[in-house]
């Protein structure tokens, strides 16, 4: 590529930009790269203007392209970074020395200096994310290059580009740059497996191109029928993310049937869910695959509707529906608020989208060692975390789905143990929030507040999940033999025999054994626990003829809750499971809503909605009365159905009827029916009964709307 052709492509999307710069920079880099040669044997100037070309495909400004020309001329020629400045100033200057200390990085080495070295880039990243735009098409040009070096060399790197560039790109959202990593990786990594998938592809590829233009033609007809005006495109799928979904699920290649995803760009966000509404009309959605990136964006900004319908031969495909916009950001991601706008510099809620970069850089200035930098940026790129703040300023990160029990336990196990919930951003919100980007997070706390059996299903991290379980076991130990010494004394005491004196004579510590426990205490706590009778006891100590008239094991129980819970029968729950109560996972009751109880042996009291028809079928000799105690605990999950028109906007007005209610859905599932009806499926978090009726008369209000129900199996 010559400079005029460089200086023409930058001038298309740049009409203004300095070509007398990128000439000046791409004759500089020329002759401080004469005579060298690549290991192909080609002038090594290629690369660099091979960078630069790439700089200009994610069209960003003069001082990137330039910059992307002399990239290497600090590193690899007599040029230093002063002569640099003097010749380009200090802004390329600085690209320059960004992308030079970047290389020097090696990022396969957990040795402090190298851990040192990625700190560095992250900031550098941070100051100027330029340079890591740089970088990275740095590394996509030698990847396409890489066939010269020895193929221990190829590994290293292309192993390299899967840890730490691909996952850059992909954090940065720019999709056709980590595609190109990726798939170049491959073929470096797994040559054999890569260039069988190439054949593989290329055979098919007569029949494949006809089935995407008729999937078009369709899809476009039926669209523009709606008055709908959208671009449709078909392509099939990059090579690693084929490998990466064979080796997932350990599928061959023939059992790979979605090659080929399809893409609807729209104009507006109301005609997304108008075609999703089409697309759905005319073929059967697979179920569970809906996604609504639009109401929900990645991370990295990107939106789209995915879904996967069934295709006339009974094959999956992929959709994905999105505006233009949106297309923008996935195909350009953070590049596209970078790259040259005229007249216009960035807008600072741009800057602001990647909050999680600048958490990076204020995170860093909190930790002394840089090791311990480096395993959490490298954890961050590489899983799903959240970063958040404490108070203090400090941020922490956790895995994604992480709760405010996570982040309490974190902070110390104390404050795990207490926590009652937390203002995030200043609100107060239940244990059961999820921590995203960004959020400052205060625990509050109670002296009276315990983990309860609940806790363990809301928490991400090993730490909590182990203190949670330490202290659910020694609770239910404590409580066990509190209740069980209790009720052993008043019967042994009835038949005229005295629990301390057994005890102390060794009578009840035999009893155990018999029933292979430890010792007496593990048997009176078996008894609180209701694993082992009192009668069982008795009949170890006594004729059995003595036992005759002895009490249903039932009106044990009922005694035995009467014990705990005072002079009434009455069990007070709270919205959170407790050790001895649990919810009918059949009816998921809410706080405010009728409740019905049952002893169920050795565990408990389970709980149900009055009207659940669990309660019909359960044995009313078991049965307790139950209340809600008031001012309790964290959300609830309930179920909504709802019917409606299959319209345009339909999921949308729902959406933001459920979410305006301040109320927070944990899934969603959509399911056209044959009558042009859809029947929506929400997953909500609630607190209670009230606020749960108030969504679904609200939903129930919406045009369109046919009915709404309270789901339950
Ligand atoms: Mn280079």
């Amino acid at each position: 590529m010559s400079a005029l052709e460089l200086i023409d492509k930058v001038g298309d999307y740049h009409p203004e930009a300095d070509a007398e710069l990128i000439q000046r920079a791409y004759d500089f880099s020329e002759k401080m790269h004469r005579g060298q040669r690549r290991q192909s044997g080609d002038p090594y100037f290629i690369h660099p203007v091979g960078v630069a070309n790439l700089i200009a495909d994610l069209k960003l400004d003069v001082p990137s392209v330039c910059a992307g020309l002399l990239h290497d001329v600090v590193e690899d020629t007599l040029a230093s970074l002063d002569v640099v400045q003097s010749e380009f100033g200090e802004e390329i200057a600085s690209l320059v020395d960004g992308v030079t200390k970047i290389s020097q990085v090696n990022f396969t080495s957990r040795e402090e200096k190298q851990a040192e070295n990625f700190r560095k880039m992250i900031l550098a990243m941070a100051r100027d994310i330029r340079v890591i735009l740089i970088k990275l098409a740095d590394r996509t040009d030698n990847m396409r290059t890489l066939g010269h070096l020895k193929p221990d060399r190829q590994r290293y790197i292309a192993q390299e580009t899967l840890d730490v560039y691909a996952p850059i790109a992909h954090r940065l959202g720019i999709n056709w740059i980590k595609n190109d990593l990726e798939d170049n990786a491959l073929r470096f990594m797994r040559p054999e497996v890569y260039y069988q998938l190439k054949r593989n592809v290329a055979k098919k590829k007569v029949e494949r191109e006809k089935y995407i233009r008729e999937f078009i033609k369709v899809v476009s007809r039926v669209l523009a029928d709606a008055g709908i005006e959208a671009e449709v495109v078909g392509r099939p799928k990059h090579f690693y993310s084929i490998y990466d979904k064979m080796q997932r699920y350990d599928l061959l290649y023939d059992q790979i049937y979605d090659l080929v995803g399809f893409r609807v760009v729209v104009d507006s966000v109301a005609d997304c869910y108008a075609a999703l509404g089409l697309v759905h009309a005319n073929w059967k959605p697979v179920p569970g695959r809906f996604k609504d990136y639009i109401a929900l964006p990645k991370n990295n900004m990107y939106q789209s509707l995915h879904t996967t319908v069934i295709g006339t031969t009974g094959e999956r495909v992929e959709v994905q529906i999105r505006t233009h916009e949106m297309h923008r950001v996935s195909e350009f991601g953070i590049a596209a608020h970078w790259r040259y706008k005229e007249g216009k510099a960035t807008g600072k809620s741009e800057a602001q989208r990647f909050a999680w970069l600048r958490q990076l850089v204020e995170w860093q200035q909190n930790l002394s060692d840089p090791r311990e930098f480096l395993g959490s940026i490298k954890e961050d790129l590489f899983s799903d975390e959240v970063f958040v703040f404490t108070p203090a300023g400090d941020v922490l990160n956790f895995p994604e789905g992480a709760t405010v029990i996570d982040f309490a336990y974190r902070i110390h196990s104390e404050v795990g143990q207490h926590c009652a919930g937390a203002r995030v951003n200043g609100v107060l919100v239940p244990l059961g929030y999820e921590l995203s980007n960004g959020d400052t997070i205060e625990i509050v706390t109670t002296a009276s507040q315990t983990p309860s059996k609940d806790w363990l299903g809301m928490v991400k991290t090993s730490r909590a999940k182990t203190r949670i379980r330490a202290w659910l076991k020694y609770l239910e130990r404590s409580r066990s033999l509190a209740v069980g010494r209790d009720v052993l004394e008043r019967d042994l005491r009835k038949r005229g025999l005295d629990l301390k004196k057994l005890r102390k004579r060794g009578k009840l510590a035999e009893v155990a054994a018999a029933f292979g426990l430890k010792d007496d205490e593990s048997l009176i706590a078996g008894v609180g626990y209701g694993k082992i009778t009192t009668r069982q006891v008795l009949s170890r100590l006594l004729p059995t003829e003595d036992l005759d008239g002895e009490e249903t094991e039932e009106g044990m129980l009922r005694r035995l809750i009467r014990r705990v819970t005072g002079s009434e029968p009455s069990v007070k729950v709270s919205g959170v499971d407790d050790v001895m109560v649990r919810f009918g996972k059949c009816c998921d009751p809410l706080p405010g809503e009728e409740i019905i109880g049952f002893i169920t042996r050795g565990k408990g009291v389970t709980v149900h909605a009055s009207e659940c028809p669990q309660v019909l079928a359960s044995d009313p000799q078991r049965q307790v009365h139950v209340a809600w105690e008031s001012g309790s605990g964290g959300a609830r999950r309930a179920r909504l159905e709802v019917r409606c028109l299959d319209k345009p906007g339909m999921l949308a007005a729902i959406t933001k009827s459920i979410g305006g209610a301040g109320v927070n859905i944990s899934s969603a599932q959509v399911q056209s029916t044959r009558d042009e009806q859809a029947i929506n499926s929400f997953e909500v978090m609630v607190q209670d009964a009230a606020q749960l009726n108030g969504v679904m008369r609200s939903i129930g209000k919406l045009r369109g709307v046919i009915n709404v129900r309270r789901a339950r199996d």
